[in-house]
């Protein structure tokens, strides 16, 4: 123990305290390193303490190195930092009150079913009742869900949890690369319920949420509490769980909370942005389990899903798009689906200011930072090779003499897609082929084309090609 008059060293720790609450924030301070507490420092030995393992792993890992340089600049003397769980009782002892303020972007609560009976589009739910729960975005419901290839697995999935009665599969993992609708379908499944059987109780949390309500339910002994949220849950949804990736404590407590639920026959719903076989830094057991219910994975969107979400959203948005502006910004903006709704904004406030109809002029000058980032240029290169290994052809034979069907066919198939896919004229991509005249370019696109209106499976195989370029 410190001795009451070691106030050299008391001023040390205050200054070490200074440094890093102006270093890592209020609220990482506030959550991490206000609980610690300065018990010795011996032998050159600095000993602290925090209320749980949990408290203590984190900062073990996310704070040492700094604790102790900003201890050794203090103290010249200081070559180690060590970290003790202190208990709960000798805490206890020495009280220090357990006043909570909610950190700003903290949970709120989503309101019950009276809220959704009342929602208008646009209005916003009541606020924070403090219960243990996200929010819920009133946009996001099946009706403003627009289905298509890339994304009928992932909808009818989640239309399938939200309308059964009994839990169909558990869980319900989706996922898919950011802006493709994984939030919007599990506020989806939340709406539809609350709607229909206002009396099950849902949650929706976001899995950062989920571990700031951990952590701080352990920092303050409330951790009883923290289980009981979950005890009387029908339905459960986590988004983002690869946030967890690497977080041990509290995976461990997902976990935990997972199959107790699954257990009592509750049904969970999961996002990612990986598969569970692809998230890396979760346990194996938790890996495994993950993939036990429905995995359905939300593609890129497609030139058709694109042309049908910016129709519904112009006309939701109440501004008239002539179809050939929709067809440049559906052909133009391929990354996700919130670019989309971003370009619609701004053409749509755009169009308001000016008072002038939208043209594909106006798109292009009021999108021109939106579509330069878009413009990925596809090489001829990146395009053979890709429908070689897809093809299971050498790359040589995109360049070789060889006439055989089995080379000469995936040959012109991307020399099709270079035609469609870069701005290379006939000659150039001929040359990119082993010297090949244009003509014959010519040819093979005419052939692609002919073959591609009689042959689903050529259309497919394109089809598929032509999204992994250019995503
Ligand atoms: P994710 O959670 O996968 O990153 P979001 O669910 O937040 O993506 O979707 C991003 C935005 O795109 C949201 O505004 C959402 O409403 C919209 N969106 C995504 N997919 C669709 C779709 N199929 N139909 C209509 N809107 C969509
Ligand atoms: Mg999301």
């Amino acid at each position: 123990m410190l001795d009451r008059d070691d106030s050299a060293v008391q001023a040390q720790w205050a200054r070490v305290r200074g440094r890093l609450r102006e270093e890592f924030g209020e609220a990482a301070f506030r959550t991490w390193l206000k609980p610690l507490t300065l018990k010795e420092l011996n032998s050159g030995v600095v000993r602290l303490a925090v209320p749980t393992r949990f408290m203590r792993d984190w900062v073990a890992s996310n704070y040492l190195d700094r604790l102790r340089v900003l201890w050794s600049g203090e103290n010249g003397s200081v070559r180690a930092i060590e970290i003790a769980i202190e208990s709960a009782l000798a805490r206890a002892a020495s009280a220090e009150p357990a006043a909570v303020e909610p950190p700003d972007g903290g949970p709120a609560s989503v309101d019950a079913a009276e809220a959704v009976e009342a929602a208008e589009p646009g209005d916003e739910l009541p606020a924070d009742r403090g219960d243990f729960a996200g929010r819920l975005d009133p946009r996001f419901t099946f009706e403003n869900f627009v289905v298509g290839k890339p994304n009928e697995l992932a909808h009818a999935a989640a239309r399938r949890v939200a309308e059964a009665s009994a839990v169909p599969f558990n869980p319900l993992f989706l996922y898919g690369g950011v802006g493709l609708g994984k939030t919007h379908l599990m506020h989806a499944i939340a709406w539809h319920v609350r709607r229909r059987e206002p009396q099950k109780r849902v949650i929706y949390l976001s899995a950062e949420k989920f571990m700031f309500q951990f952590v701080k339910a352990v920092r303050y002994k409330d951790t009883m509490a923290f289980k009981e949220q979950f005890r009387s849950v029908d339905l459960l949804m986590i988004d983002d769980v690869q946030f967890l990736c690497g977080k041990d404590s509290t995976q461990e407590e997902f976990f935990y909370t997972f199959n107790a639920l699954v257990d009592q026959n509750r049904q969970i719903v999961i996002s990612a942005d990986k598969s569970p076989s692809d998230l890396e830094g979760l346990e194996e057991r938790m890996r495994s389990r993950l993939g036990w219910g429905l995995v359905a994975d939300i593609h890129p969107t497609t030139y058709e899903l694109r042309l049908g979400i910016l129709q519904t959203k112009a006309e939701q948005l109440g501004i008239s798009v002539p179809i050939k502006v929709i067809e440049f910004l559906a052909h133009k903006i391929t990354s996700n689906v919130r670019e989309l709704e971003g370009a619609l904004n701004r053409i749509s406030a755009h169009a308001s200011l000016v008072g002038r109809p939208v043209t594909i002029d106006t798109a292009q000058e009021v999108l021109h930072d939106l579509l330069r980032a878009n413009d990925r240029r596809i090489t001829i290169e990146e395009i053979q090779k890709r429908v070689a290994e897809h093809f299971s052809i050498r790359m040589a034979d995109m360049h070789s003499a060889r006439r055989a069907r089995a080379v000469a066919r995936p040959r012109q198939v991307a020399m099709y897609l270079c035609k469609q896919l870069t701005p290379r004229s006939l000659p150039e991509i001929g040359r990119k082929f082993g010297g090949r005249d244009h003509t014959t370019v010519m040819h093979a696109v005419r052939k692609i084309e002919e073959l591609r209106a009689s042959d689903p499976n050529l259309s497919e195989d394109i089809e598929l090609l032509r999204r992994m370029l250019e995503t």
